[in-house]
């Protein structure tokens, strides 16, 4: 393969500029040349080409969000749409696509593949961590170390007021950026749409807290499993306690990506343009433990990434 193209699509995630470097920078190590579109299939149906060479890729790796900007495409979502994108990446003379993105983009990918025949390689960037087939997602350590920075901080003024604080973490679907954030913060709670809770069984514990000299606690608490102001709430209601909310929101998804998320990102990167360059289709690359591997997008796509029952566990017992 001499020529293929490379996008990020769906979420930004920091560490996908590094992802991108290190693609363009594994493909030119094969001899083969790369066109980046901007704004996902979007850019490709619109034909938003940008050659990448080597220049163009430096000084990216510290900064977060996407060099080639990132989008969602409706028009890529009907057979119409995806037909056009075809087009312009054989227009390009393009033999294969790198797809850096979230669950969404990568079902783009194989849609490619499973209709077109055109061959595609996934990289999964996504603060959510929630993508299977992977331990995990280029972004994740970023979001979490921006969660527990806000946490740490609140903290502070929790104890020294003897409050407790609501914290709202990003995870829509899952508690993923919740549980990790939480556990590494030192929550007294923590609530994740995957594990049922009780308010009441909180509100108890607090009060019983309160007896001890315990007096402030963090809660943390997935958007998807409550919203912070209803928590808060209930506290008050409850206990009688004072109880403070912060809606963590955007800050989470952007800034400069860990070194753990740079590195995993370079990794990821320039093995799936090796493999995409040596004929390899239709996978998505990640890491298990420490190992770099390689599933089908098929078998990605079809699995669920579930929470880690040791962590869940583990967070129980600290929070006692
Ligand atoms: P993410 O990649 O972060 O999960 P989305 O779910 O919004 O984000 O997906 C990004 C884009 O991928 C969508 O706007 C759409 O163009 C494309 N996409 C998502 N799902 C499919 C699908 N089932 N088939 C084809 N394209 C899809």
């Amino acid at each position: 393969m001499k020529r293929i193209g490379v996008i990020t699509s769906g979420g930004d995630a920091p560490g996908m500029n590094a992802a991108i470097r290190a693609v363009v920078r594994a493909a030119i190590g094969r001899g083969a040349s790369v066109v980046g579109f901007t704004h996902g299939y979007e850019g490709i149906i619109d034909d938003e080409a940008m050659p990448l060479d080597s220049i163009s890729v430096g000084g990216i790796i510290s900064r977060g969000g996407t060099m080639l900007r990132s989008a969602r495409s409706k028009t890529f979502m009907t057979e119409d749409g995806r037909d056009r994108a075809v087009g312009v990446l054989r227009k390009h003379e393009l033999e294969g696509l790198v797809v850096i993105g979230g669950d969404g983009s990568l079902r783009g990918a194989l849609a490619l593949h499973d209709e077109f025949g055109f061959p595609v390689m996934g990289v999964p960037g996504s603060i959510d961590n929630d993508i299977s087939g992977t331990d995990f997602s280029i972004g994740f350590d970023t979001a979490v170390n921006a969660a527990l920075e806000a946490i740490d901080r609140v903290r502070d003024t929790a104890y020294s007021h003897e409050r407790i604080f609501v914290i709202e973490v990003m995870g829509r679907q899952n508690g993923f950026i919740a549980l990790e954030a939480g556990l590494a913060g030192g929550a007294e709670a923590i609530l994740i749409p995957e594990v049922p809770y009780s308010l009441m069984e909180i509100c108890t514990d607090m009060k019983r807290a309160a007896v001890r000299g315990k007096r402030s606690s963090i809660i943390i608490v997935a958007e998807g499993a409550a919203r912070a102001s209803d928590i808060k709430d209930f506290i008050e209601k409850n206990t009688g306690f004072e109880a403070r909310q912060l809606v963590l929101g955007h800050m989470q998804r952007g800034g400069s990506p860990t070194a753990f998320d740079r590195v995993l990102a370079l990794r990821l990167g320039a093995l799936a343009a090796n493999r995409l360059i040596s004929g390899y289709t239709a996978e998505m690359v990640g890491v298990d433990g420490v190992k770099l591997v390689s599933h089908p997008l098929s078998y990605v796509l079809s699995t669920e990434r579930a929470i880690d029952p040791e962590k869940l566990l583990l967070a129980g017992v600290m929070a006692q």
